[in-house]
């Protein structure tokens, strides 16, 4: 078993972060100040503090671990020492020199590099951001589970017949909120779950109210992540643009029919098409797709060819996301490169990033999630003045996020740098039975009263 134990810090959790990386799942024992994995060598190494450390005690902790591991595995990892923060964070601190991020963190140079031109972007879209009202309705229901979801603990599917009795909710809420909104969103997001989940009454009926609360009008950023196209119809198309939608999601995750068969997301590559045709028809210019590098049943050479052909649609936002896997325990960085025979996803990503530049994309922004191969990144790219300004500002310490629906989360930033949050109920039937209190629990959490229209 090994057993790192601390000295000098508390930093259980990032060192944790680190020992994953290499071994797989471990734990903390707060009694002997340990944490133990059981399955690396039969070791016992010290994570000590050093007080002369460049990097903040937290953070040296990490590389210094991160640099025995190492060592004693032959391992490397893209993202180096890197966890638990945004990698856009660090290389703004950095002052978007990629150099730094090398040194000290071990970050590969291209990561590096990626990091730095995303966060230049990034900052300037937050700053344009900062303070600044968004809002987020959330419709956590889809028409079935894709088999690699990890985004919903609840069933996505269990209350699909109470679909109309949730509009309802949702508009309930919007409507106790409406006499206090005083302030005029600089962006609307309404994601899911799949949000075109809705019969094209309610999909009109929560657009609608949508855009009569929150004034949206030909400035604001509206959009609507239409997720899955089986999902999406022309009415619906209709309803978003009557209300002032200006920019859509279309999901296909892959463009390989046999995967999107397998991972059971009930369409095909050409519904994909089909859709985009008819959005672009119904006038949206702007609009995103997601595909998902290692996803199971194909390759990373099957990745690379959805993005080439997505790429044709000459789409203005791609958005790559890397599968959310637990890495397993013993697995070795051959294994999870070449888990299930992929192929190398890492490169695969790189080339793919490759490509985007290639074809006048650039990154805008970028989160890691944990138990990602490799803690491999999500990177949203754009075509130069497309990007999504909700994406950046909901993930900014500085921007307010006013969030309706079941498990919505808001978050007020303040003037002093801190922020808070101000979560939705999350079971969907209680939601309903809430909303009201919902609305009125956000109302004192932003202080709109203050304000009221
Ligand atoms: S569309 Fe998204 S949220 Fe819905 S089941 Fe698929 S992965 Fe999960």
């Amino acid at each position: 078993m090994l057993k790192i134990v601390l000295e000098g810090h508390d930093n259980y959790y990032g060192i944790g972060d680190v020992v994953r990386l290499f071994y797989g799942p471990c734990r903390e024992d707060k009694e002997t100040r340990a944490v133990l994995c059981d399955f690396g060598p039969d070791m016992t190494l010290i994570s000590a503090a050093d007080a002369s450390s460049v990097l903040p005690v937290n953070r040296q902790v990490k590389r210094d671990l991160y640099e025995k591991l190492a060592q004693i595995t032959g391992m490397s990892f893209p993202w180096g020492s890197l966890t638990g923060i945004r990698p856009t964070v660090v290389a703004a601190e950095e002052n978007f020199d990629h150099r730094a991020l090398i040194e000290k963190y071990f970050v590969r140079e291209d990561k590096a590099r990626l990091a730095c031109d995303t966060a230049r972007l990034e900052k300037s879209i937050a700053e344009q951001a900062a303070r600044k009202l968004n809002v987020y309705a959330g419709v956590p229901f889809c028409p079935g589970r894709c088999e690699y979801c990890s985004f919903i603990a609840q069933d996505v599917t269990k209350h699909l017949n109470r679909l109309h009795d949730y509009a309802d909710a949702m508009i309930t809420e919007m409507d106790t909120l409406a006499p206090f909104i005083s302030e005029v969103p600089g962006t609307i997001y309404m994601g899911g779950g799949t949000p075109t989940v809705f019969d094209e009454g309610d999909m009109r009926r929560v657009l609608e109210s949508m855009k009569e609360v929150f004034r949206a009008g030909e400035k604001t950023e509206f959009t609507v992540e239409a997720g899955r196209p089986d999902t999406i119809t022309e009415g619906k198309l209709i309803a978003m643009r009557d209300n002032g939608v200006n920019r859509i999601c279309i999901n296909p995750q892959t463009m390989r029919d046999e995967t999107l068969r397998r991972i059971n997301r009930g369409h095909t590559a050409a519904d994909v098409v089909k859709v985009y045709e008819q959005a672009r028809r119904n006038g949206f210019d702007v609009i995103n797709m997601d595909l998902i590098a290692g996803l199971k049943y194909e390759t990373a050479d099957d990745f690379l060819n959805s993005v080439k052909t997505v790429a044709e649609l000459d789409l203005e936002n791609i958005t790559i996301h890397t599968l959310y896997k637990k890495r397993r325990a013993g697995m070795s960085r051959d294994d999870v490169l070449n888990a299930d025979g992929r192929g190398d996803i890492d490169k695969a990503v790189q080339r793919a990033y490759e490509f985007l530049y290639g074809r006048g994309y650039v990154p805008y922004y970028m989160y890691r999630q944990k138990d990602t191969e490799l803690g491999l990144e999500n990177t949203g790219f754009c075509k130069p003045g497309t990007h999504n300004v909700y994406n950046v500002a909901m993930m900014s310490y500085d921007s307010n996020v006013l969030s309706v629906g079941a498990g919505a989360m808001s978050k007020r930033a303040f003037e002093d740098g801190r922020y808070e949050r101000c979560p939705n109920v999350k079971d969907v039937s209680l939601y309903m039975n809430e909303a009201r209190e919902c609305a009125q629990k956000k109302i004192s959490f932003f202080d709109l009263r203050r304000n009221a229209r």
